[in-house]
């Protein structure tokens, strides 16, 4: 892509916000690209891989009430991506074989560059030019940000001040997740997911337990801390928090574990939206260009995100028309 040829739309973040987004925007006729920092699509919706082990250390399952969304989770099960899952007493879904393979089925086709990270979107002349440290990206027309409320804030402050204002009033809770590689004869043959509402164990699964996991050659344990714990514990290294989460997990869990083959923290700073953005702020800038999206636009979860990447195509197109 020449990076001063404008396109028709540049959506920032390939999370379910931004894939939806780019999803709508392709039905719609539009030329759209999406530009994601990340080394993976998904954005929260992930899967990490370590010593040989697979862990979904992001977002655990999703639920599905809009009809639009459902329609597209049951494309998603017929295709082997998701998988329905009765889990905490919910009629949910989880990816097959992994989380991220839920964002992979709907990034098909589309055209996403990973690894780049926009340092400043400007918006000028009729266009949005997005910008990474070495110069610029993109230019387009229009454009869609899912970036999380603090750091769309920040990439807005010039652009589109009063999208950054909206993207203030949304406030987060962090969650440490651990996870915890064993030899095989650690897996039990039984055990539910532990969830509870506080503490060092919020939540946790047996990687194998998952419907549609691919088999591993050891034991993948994942394990959330509940976002009362996660708040207390942000600032500390990963080695004692993941030591502190695997103690309570065999205390909650009544098992005893030996020492794991693999074991890793990563904190998640901008986890699960505790505020959505106030429902009067701006979505959509004054020049009609720029559009936010992201699940701390409407709730917490991944069905919030993938409505609001769809609702800011809708958005901006009602303006384009
Ligand atoms: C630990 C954890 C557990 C969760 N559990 C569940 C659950 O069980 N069920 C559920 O429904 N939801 C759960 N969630 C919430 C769910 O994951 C999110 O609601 C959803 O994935 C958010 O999607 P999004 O597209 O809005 O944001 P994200 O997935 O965060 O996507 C935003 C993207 O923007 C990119 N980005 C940011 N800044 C830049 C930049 N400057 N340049 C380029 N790219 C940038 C990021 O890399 C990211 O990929 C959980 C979340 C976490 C973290």
């Amino acid at each position: 892509m020449n990076s001063s040829t404008p396109i028709d739309l540049v959506i920032l973040g390939s999370g379910m916000a931004g894939l939806a987004a780019a999803q709508l925007a392709a039905a719609n006729g539009l030329r759209a690209a999406v530009f994601d920092k990340g080394r993976r699509i998904g954005g929260r919706v992930s899967t990490r891989r370590a010593d040989g082990f697979t862990f979904n250390h992001g977002a655990q399952f999703l639920t599905a009430r809009h009809p639009d969304f459902v329609n597209s989770c049951e494309d998603a099960v017929a295709a082997g991506a998701l998988r329905p899952w009765q889990v905490s007493g919910r009629d949910a879904f989880c990816g097959a074989p992994t989380m991220r393979d839920f964002p992979s089925f709907l990034g098909d086709g589309i055209e996403i560059t990973q690894g780049a990270e926009i340092s400043r979107i400007e918006s000028h002349d009729g266009l949005v030019a997005f910008h990474d440290d070495t110069g610029l990206v993109a230019t387009a027309r229009q454009a869609v940000i899912t970036a999380p409320a603090p750091q769309a804030r920040r990439l807005l402050a010039d652009a589109a001040p009063e999208l950054a204002t909206t993207a203030a009033s949304a406030t987060y809770a962090p969650c440490w997740t651990a996870m915890f590689g064993f030899d095989a004869d650690a897996l039990p043959e039984h055990a539910a997911p532990i969830h509870e509402k506080s503490g060092p164990v919020g939540w946790g699964v047996w990687e194998a337990h998952r419907p549609g996991a691919a088999a591993q050659d050891g034991a993948a344990l994942t394990v959330q801390a509940a976002p009362d714990w996660s708040e207390e514990h942000l600032e500390q290294d990963q080695a004692p928090v993941a030591e502190a989460m695997l103690a309570a997990w065999q205390v909650a869990s009544g098992t005893a574990l030996g020492r794991p083959r693999h074991m890793a923290a990563h904190r998640w700073r901008y986890a699960r939206v505790i505020t959505a953005a106030d429902a009067d702020a701006p979505r959509i800038s004054a020049s009609g260009r720029i559009a936010l999206a992201g699940d701390w636009l409407a709730g917490a979860r991944v069905e919030d995100a993938w409505l609001s990447g769809r609702m800011a195509i809708e958005r901006l197109a009602a303006v384009a028309a």
